[in-house]
């Protein structure tokens, strides 16, 4: 794959991945095609489905180009869904597999969620696995707990040799303004890697995801153990993401 990121323990390159959700336009991508990048990280760009194909001509070539979901199933009879492989097909090379937004908005479960990681893998695609948890469990201290069964559900099931990113993204966190401090960024990165270390003989990127924006991408980015960052409203304002790319 030419347009694969190097994920391995060598790579020191921050991530920055863009999530446009519902949003953004041909417009939108044709002032992205002059983005400018002055210091050395990844970028995947995440449009929504029908963008992929003028992404993939209008945006300068270091931006990959990611989805947002998939089907669990490889092909057949599901009208209006898309498989891994039709994305592959359109240059995409990154999946976000099990967004927030995907698990309470369309009862997304951890099965349907492995299943996708799974046929991402399969069609030799990276799939983003989010993980994170809510407002209530994050009060009843149970953040480490739900990150833990989340990623014994989704995440260790897959072939231990895999490439693939998994975003901390504490739902609270997600459009609301509030982030984490930064003492619990770090304690929960550190558990997720220990987790994934556990189990995979690659070193898995973490990146955090929630208000990431132009401000605080710094503080965030310079936390141990952050390899990254999954970045919602902010990446819809070019100017905004190219900040948090060159932070
Ligand atoms: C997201 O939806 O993955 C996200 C991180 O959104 P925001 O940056 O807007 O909080």
């Amino acid at each position: 794959m030419s347009n694969e990121l190097n994920i391995s323990n060598k790579n020191k390159h921050k991530i920055i991945v863009a999530n446009w959700k519902m949003n953004g336009s041909k417009t939108l991508l044709e002032e992205f095609s002059t983005f400018s990048q002055t210091k050395p990280c990844d970028i995947i760009l995440c449009p929504p489905f029908t963008l992929l194909g003028s992404a993939k001509s209008l945006l300068p070539d270091f931006i990959k180009i990611g989805a947002q979901n998939c089907s669990e199933k490889d092909n057949g009879a599901f009208t209006g869904e898309i498989s891994a492989t039709l994305l592959r097909d359109s240059h995409v090379y990154y999946v976000i597999i099990g967004h927030s937004e995907r698990r309470t908005l369309y009862q997304e479960t951890d099965t349907v969620i492995l299943k996708k990681v799974e046929t991402v893998i399969r069609s030799d695609l990276i799939p983003i696995v989010c993980i994170g948890e809510t407002l209530s469990e994050k009060k009843a201290n149970k953040t480490l707990q739900v990150l833990e069964k989340q990623i014994n559900a989704c995440i260790t099931k897959v072939n231990a040799q895999t490439r693939l990113i998994v975003a901390y993204e504490p739902i609270w966190a997600i459009g609301t303004g509030l982030t984490p401090n930064e003492n619990e960024i770090r304690e929960t990165h550190l558990h997720i890697k220990k987790k994934l270390s556990a189990h995979f003989n690659i070193d898995v990127p973490v990146l955090y995801g929630g208000s990431a924006n132009a401000e605080n991408c710094s503080r965030i980015l310079s936390i141990e153990n952050v390899d990254g960052l999954l970045v919602g409203g902010a990446s819809l304002k070019k100017y905004d993401f190219e900040m948090i790319c060159n932070c």
